[in-house]
């Protein structure tokens, strides 16, 4: 069967089933991966080339969910990176080929802040899917330096960290003064407080 698997018709449903509904960042980040994949050369990322691709995803929202349901890639693959920088953008990366592009959107607000409220009663996200790719995205041809304990695979080792007693996976720790430490404890700095729990 001679089937287009990066048809954008056929990918906003799959982005929108797995995200739930339908959304600007749903539109935004299917129509992102197909540029991105086409760019660096991948027509089938879900089947013949599942093993070859590696994205960048610049935000934690809706776009994310887009990107993953359009390219297969997900974090508990390691195909997948999210770096929560707040943006619309994403790099995908030809791992045979090493070609990789950035695609962020075009900047069309200058530097005017966008409230919630104009958000909230902002446009009809079909805007999203009819709009010239031009008018959408930037593209640019980027160089990715992936590591050895970035790749997907069993960790490369795992060691333990000297204040906190915790394992390390992926040379995620910190050498300091000859012991180990974990991010964490080496920056002495949490995104949780601990709640003493005793009476
Ligand atoms: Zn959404
Ligand atoms: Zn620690």
């Amino acid at each position: 069967m001679d089937t287009d698997n990066l048809d954008l018709e056929i990918c906003l449903e799959e982005a929108k089933a797995f995200h739930g509904d339908f959304c600007a960042g749903i539109a935004i980040g299917t129509r992102m991966s197909i540029l991105g994949l086409k760019a660096i050369g991948i027509d089938d990322p879900k089947g013949k080339d599942r093993k070859d691709i590696i994205v960048f995803a610049e935000t934690d929202r809706c776009v994310t969910d887009a990107i993953l349901a359009t390219t297969g890639c997900h974090p508990g693959k390691r195909t997948m990176k999210i770096f929560d920088y707040g943006k619309m953008a994403a790099t995908f990366v030809n791992l045979k080929t090493g070609k990789a592009v950035r695609v962020f959107l075009k900047n069309k607000d200058g530097n005017r802040k966008v409230t919630r409220e104009e958000l909230e009663k902002s446009s009809d996200p079909n805007a999203y899917v009819t709009m010239p790719e031009e008018d959408l995205f930037n593209i640019v041809q980027v160089s990715v330096d992936l590591k050895p304990e970035d790749m997907p695979g069993k960790p490369l080792q795992i060691v333990t960290c000297s204040s906190c007693g915790e394992r390390i996976m992926d040379k995620r720790e910190v050498y300091r003064d000859g012991s180990i430490l974990c991010r964490p404890c080496a920056e002495d700095k949490r995104y949780y407080t601990l709640i003493n729990q005793g009476q």
